[in-house]
């Protein structure tokens, strides 16, 4: 008999990505389509559907060899019943798209949150690969994660898991408010919007930096800035990378993962990060709880979350 493959669906704010994987989480075909979020829930999810039947119909691989398909979704999720409760870019709280993806498609279908399927995907067949427990930041728009340990993604209750951007880590005087509702997330910090935000008010400030000269800040600029000997830039940088550390600290005393993953779009920055990251981590954590732990940059880059999609359809499938 032929092997199983399963069908991942990225779909994100404007664009949807479908992919094949194998067993190994080998990425055998992918396309992509628009996700027109601003027409509605059953707009999303013709796309969606038309999306997959594209990826197979284009490659080698029959439907009959398909055998679950899984979604990522921005969002909070209720896993269990397959609905999302809310999607920050897409009218889709309330929508059963597990169930109305299953009626489509014609297959089984498992959903969860976007951060949680990449680190899935890192998992299986990215930087986690071959290690048992890891944890993906996903650092972007804003800071999403997601905890797989002994090879089981942990979504919890209610699929709150690994929300790791809402970790209350910044101390009450130096907190703002986060779009969570919360005070003090990390994603106030270290999310490319948090960067950005530091980077405006150290110019308010009145600051010597050379971001004042730029119009229409980005992480990137503040980055580029920071690699470049300014010291604003700089100082901004370092905080992000400290309370990440400092997180990372909390999460080593709760799961104790061999291997902590940075993906999303700040992981451009490489090693120049990654670096800040470590010396946070080593600073704060408990000694015995970093031993051999890694931090290493994500290895799927915009492909983890369909691989990941893939992943949670090969659970639901195996
Ligand atoms: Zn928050």
């Amino acid at each position: 008999m032929a092997e199983k493959l399963y069908l991942g669906l990225d779909i994100g704010g404007t664009a949807i990505k479908a992919g094949i994987c194998d067993g190994e989480g080998r990425l055998l075909h992918a396309v992509e389509g628009p996700t027109e979020g601003g027409e509605g829930a059953e707009r999303i999810l013709q796309n969606a559907a038309r999306c997959a039947r594209r990826c197979v119909e284009e490659s080698q691989y029959g439907w009959d060899r398909i055998a679950a398909v899984g979604a990522g979704v921005p969002g909070f999720l209720d896993a269990v019943r397959g609905i999302v409760k809310f999607s920050p870019n897409l009218p889709l709280a309330g929508f059963p798209l597990r169930d109305r993806l299953a009626e489509a498609l014609g297959k089984p279908v498992a959903v969860g949150n976007d951060a949680n399927a990449a680190a899935l995907g890192e998992a299986w067949s990215g930087a986690g690969r071959g290690v048992a427990s890891c944890v993906l930041y996903t650092l972007g728009t804003g800071v999403g994660g997601g905890i797989v340990v002994n090879g089981q993604l942990i979504e919890g209750f209610t699929g709150m898991g690994g929300e790791l951007g809402h970790m209350k880590v910044v101390p009450d005087l130096e907190a703002i408010q986060c779009g969570c509702g919360q005070k003090g997330c990390l994603e106030t910090v270290s999310s490319a919007t948090g960067i950005v935000r530091m980077a405006r008010g150290a110019v308010e400030r009145g600051d010597r930096t050379s971001l004042a000269l730029v119009e229409n800040l980005t992480a990137k600029d503040v980055f580029d800035a920071a690699k470049a000997g300014d010291e604003a830039a700089r100082r901004i940088i370092e905080r992000a990378a400290l309370y990440l550390g400092k997180s990372m600290a909390l999460v080593a005393v709760i799961v104790n993962p061999e291997l902590f993953i940075i993906g999303g779009g700040l992981s451009q920055a490489g090693e120049f990060l990654i670096e800040q990251v470590r010396e946070a981590f080593r600073k704060c954590a408990l000694e015995r709880a970093q031993e051999g732990v890694g931090i290493v940059a994500a290895a799927l880059g915009n492909n983890a979350g369909v691989v990941g999609a893939a992943g949670l359809a090969r659970r639901l499938a195996s």
